[in-house]
């Protein structure tokens, strides 16, 4: 994963919030005219942002053959899936800084943690963008439960979306100080395509933040990976940290 930084670096010429603001002038805002309800600025930056990213093929790949299965091959899929599913997208209070963003089965919204409501930090924005594309699974799935295999399909489809966007803008997500940004999207990206085969890190994460869901679903099925995580006894591990 590593060595995606400094390659990209080179061509981040600009600042980013800098590229942001040229961006707001000279592009119009397409998805406006293909979601009526939607007047939010830094929402609609993102779901340009969103609308526009492709993903690897080689990415899909590489999550295929860990048993980890994304809802959405690109972002243009997640927008047209939004508009056809009538999804609503607002910042709202969660009950956590840490809970950057939520899907409310009963309301069919996603709500952004309003911290960063109007915000024109660019990283800000695509974090917010991925933190859409994970909530957009969550609502194709059109029911009210998660499972441990069901966040590592959507987990993994961020982490494929924030390597798109490295390559795409740089690494401009590793100055910033915002949560969403550095606990959110960052984490992911790294632990997925972590080297390590057995994937110890992102096991232990996923165990700590979701080991109290089942471990796969009626459309998400466990894999081996999902089991792991389910079911490794982490009181059993010396690299086992807080
Ligand atoms: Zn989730």
């Amino acid at each position: 994963m590593s060595h995606v930084i400094p390659v990209f670096a080179n061509f981040l010429d600009v600042p980013p919030v800098q590229k942001w603001q040229q961006k707001s002038v000279q592009t119009p805002k397409i998805e406006e005219k293909k979601l009526p309800w939607l007047k939010d600025r830094t929402i609609s930056a993102a779901l340009s942002e969103l609308d526009n990213i492709s993903f690897s093929e080689k990415d899909l790949m590489y999550l295929k053959n860990m048993g980890v299965n994304p809802p959405f091959k690109n972002g243009a899929e997640v927008i047209d899936f939004i508009k056809k599913s009538n999804v609503r997208i607002r910042f709202a209070k969660t009950s956590s800084k840490h809970i950057h963003a939520q899907y409310d089965y009963e309301k069919n919204t996603i709500y952004i943690n309003d911290l960063y409501k109007n915000s024109q930090d660019f990283p800000v924005i695509l974090a917010i963008a991925e933190a859409i594309l994970h909530e957009a699974g969550h609502a194709k799935d059109n029911d009210s439960d998660s499972s441990v295999q069901e966040e590592l399909d959507f987990l993994g489809m961020n982490a494929v979306a924030h390597r798109a966007f490295l390559k795409k803008y740089g690494d401009i997500f590793s100055e910033s100080d915002e949560l969403i940004v550095k606990d959110g999207v960052i984490v992911y990206s790294e632990l997925f395509f972590d080297p390590d085969p057995d994937k110890e890190k992102l096991v232990e994460r996923m165990k700590k933040k979701y080991g109290y869901l089942p471990d796969g679903d009626y459309l998400h099925p466990p894999s081996k990976l999902a089991k792991k995580i389910k079911y490794t006894d982490f009181s059993q591990l010396t690299t086992a940290e807080n």
